[in-house]
C-alpha cells in the first residue's frame, strides 16, 4: 500500500480572476469563458491574491473605454502580475504589449478558443477527481433572476461612428435551438426575466438565411419573429411567464409583428430602439438602417395596439453636420414621439469611424449646449409619462430587499416592465412583505413618481 495519502493526490485547483469591463455583450462573453473554464476544472478567484491568473476582458469602443481598458490592465498587473486579456480592445495587441510587456497574452472579441488555450498554457488545468466533480451549471455574472441571452454576434451595418463591425465582425447569428435551449435552461435555474441582445435584433438570422431547425418537435425560423414566439411560450417552474425584453432593436416592418405578443402579455412590452436622430439628413448621414419616414405612424399604431408599450432609445447630439435646425426637428420629434426613456450622447470621434472625415464638426460648447436642452426635453417627457402611472397598479420584479428599519418596516427596489436593469429607472417600494425575496413579481400600487423612478407600495389583493 502507498504510503502517501489518497488527499496529496488531488492536484490543487487553479484559479481565475476576471475584471469585465464594457458591455452587456462583453459581459454574456465574460461568462462564456468561465463557464468554459469551470468545465476544464477551474475554480474563480473574487480577488487577485488568491488568482493563478488574472482575465481582463476589455471595452474598446470609446476613448474613455479604451482608457479604463488600459487602467484595469494595470491594476491587474500591479496587482496579480499573470495577466491576460482579451476583448474588443484585443484588436490592439501591440499598443497594449508595448505598454505592459509583462502581458501574458492578448486575445480579440469572442475568440473564445484562444482565450481559453492562453489560461491553459498560463495555468495549466489540474487533473483528477476535481474535474468530475465541477458542477456544469453555466457561470453567470449578472444576479440569479435576470439574465442576458445573446442571439448573435457583430453586425452588417456601416454606421458612420460606429466601429464596432471592425472590432466584431460581420453578423453571425446563432442556431435558433440553441438559443431556445440555453433560454429554457435559464428559466429553469430561475431566471425571471431574459434580455434578448445582439447588435441587431432585427437582423437575426439574416446571415444564416434565417434557416429552420427542429424544436420540441416543430420546426422554427431564425428569425427574430418565431424567436420572441417561442421565448413567449417559457414558463418559470411556478407556471409564470418570465419577462422577455428586446434590445437593439431598429424598426424594420417586421417588427409589427412582436406588438401583438406584447399586447398578449407573452412578451415584455417594451422595445428599445437606438434611434439616434430623427432629421432625415443626419439620419443618412449617420447611415443608419432602417431610417424611415413613417417612424412616427408606427410608434402610435404600437401603443394602439398595446397601450403600455415603453419605448427606450438612444440619440447623438453635435453629429458633425448637425445645424440648429437638424437639432430642433430632433426636438420637435421628441415632442411627438413621447419616448418613455432616452439616453443621450455628445458626438465622440471613435478612432477609425467613417464620421471622423465628414465636414461640418459641431463646436463642444454647442453640443454641450445641446446636450442640456435634449436632456432637460426627455426629463419632462419621462416625468410626464411616469406621473401618469401614479394611482395604477403594475407588475414589479424585485431586485434587492433591504434590511427592517428601527420601526420593523423594510424596504425594496425592483424594476416596471418599462425599466431594462442599469439603463432604465427603478420602482421603490415601502413596507413589503418580509418574505418579499430578489426574483419576485409582485402587483405593485404606484403611489409617486419623479423624472426617473416610481415609488409605491405592494398592493394587498
Ligand atoms: S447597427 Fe450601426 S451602431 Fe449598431 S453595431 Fe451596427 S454599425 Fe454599429
Amino acid at each position: 500500500m502507498s504510503a502517501q495519502s489518497p488527499l496529496t493526490a488531488i492536484p490543487a485547483q487553479r484559479r481565475i480572476g476576471m475584471v469585465s469591463l464594457g458591455c452587456p455583450k462583453a459581459l454574456v462573453d465574460s461568462e462564456r469563458i468561465l463557464t468554459r473554464l469551470r468545465a476544464d476544472g477551474y475554480a474563480m478567484s473574487p480577488d487577485y491574491a488568491g488568482a493563478d491568473v488574472v482575465l481582463v476582458n476589455t471595452c474598446g469602443f470609446l476613448d474613455s473605454a479604451k482608457e479604463e481598458s488600459l487602467a484595469a490592465i494595470g491594476e491587474a498587473i500591479a496587482e496579480n502580475g499573470r495577466v491576460i486579456v482579451t476583448g474588443c480592445m484585443g484588436n490592439e495587441a501591440e499598443a497594449i504589449r508595448a505598454k505592459f510587456p509583462a502581458v501574458l497574452a492578448v486575445t480579440g472579441a469572442h475568440q473564445y478558443e484562444a482565450v481559453v488555450e492562453a489560461v491553459h498554457e498560463a495555468a495549466p488545468p489540474g487533473q483528477g477527481p476535481f474535474v468530475d466533480l465541477v458542477p456544469q451549471t453555466d457561470i453567470k455574472l449578472t444576479p440569479r433572476h435576470y439574465s442576458y441571452l445573446k442571439i448573435s454576434e457583430g453586425c452588417n451595418h456601416a454606421c458612420a461612428f460606429c466601429i464596432i463591425p471592425q472590432l466584431r465582425g460581420k453578423l453571425a447569428s446563432r442556431r435558433i435551438d440553441a438559443v431556445l435551449r440555453e433560454a429554457e435552461k435559464l428559466v429553469a435555474a430561475g431566471t425571471r426575466e431574459l434580455l434578448v441582445i445582439s447588435q441587431d435584433t432585427s437582423a437575426y438570422g439574416v446571415d444564416i438565411r434565417h434557416e429552420i431547425r427542429d424544436w420540441h418537435g416543430h420546426p422554427v425560423r431564425a428569425h427574430m419573429t418565431d424567436l420572441a414566439r417561442e421565448l413567449g411560450q417559457l414558463r418559470t417552474p411556478e407556471g409564470l411567464t418570465p419577462w422577455v425584453r428586446l434590445h437593439y432593436v431598429y424598426p424594420y416592418p417586421h417588427v409589427d409583428d412582436v406588438i401583438p405578443l406584447m399586447a398578449e402579455g407573452l412578451l415584455t412590452p417594451y422595445l428599445d430602439i437606438p434611434f439616434q436622430h430623427a432629421s432625415p439628413k443626419i439620419l443618412k448621414a449617420m447611415k443608419r438602417p432602417a431610417n424611415e419616414a413613417k417612424v412616427l405612424e408606427r410608434l402610435r399604431n404600437w401603443r394602439d395596439i398595446c397601450p403600455d408599450i415603453a419605448i427606450r432609445s438612444s440619440f447623438v447630439v453635435g453629429f458633425p453636420g448637425e445645424t440648429e435646425e437638424d437639432f430642433q426637428y430632433l426636438l420637435d420629434w421628441l415632442d411627438e414621439a413621447h419616448l418613455d426613456r432616452v439616453g443621450a450622447f455628445r458626438f465622440e470621434p471613435v478612432e477609425g469611424a467613417a464620421a471622423n472625415d465628414l465636414p461640418g464638426a459641431v463646436p463642444e460648447e454647442v453640443k454641450e449646449e445641446r446636450y442640456a436642452r435634449i436632456m432637460a426635453k426627455t426629463e419632462a417627457i419621462s416625468a410626464a409619462r411616469l406621473s401618469a402611472k401614479i394611482g395604477r397598479v403594475l407588475p414589479v420584479i424585485i431586485d434587492e430587499v433591504g434590511e427592517p428599519d428601527e420601526d420593523g418596516d423594510i424596504g425594496a427596489t425592483g424594476r416596471s416592465q418599462a425599466d431594462a436593469p442599469e439603463i432604465d429607472g427603478n420602482v421603490f417600494l415601502r413596507d413589503v412583505p418580509y418574505t418579499l425575496a430578489p426574483g419576485d413579481i409582485v402587483d405593485v400600487l404606484v403611489e409617486d413618481a419623479d423624472a426617473h423612478d416610481l415609488f409605491g407600495v405592494v398592493a394587498r389583493g
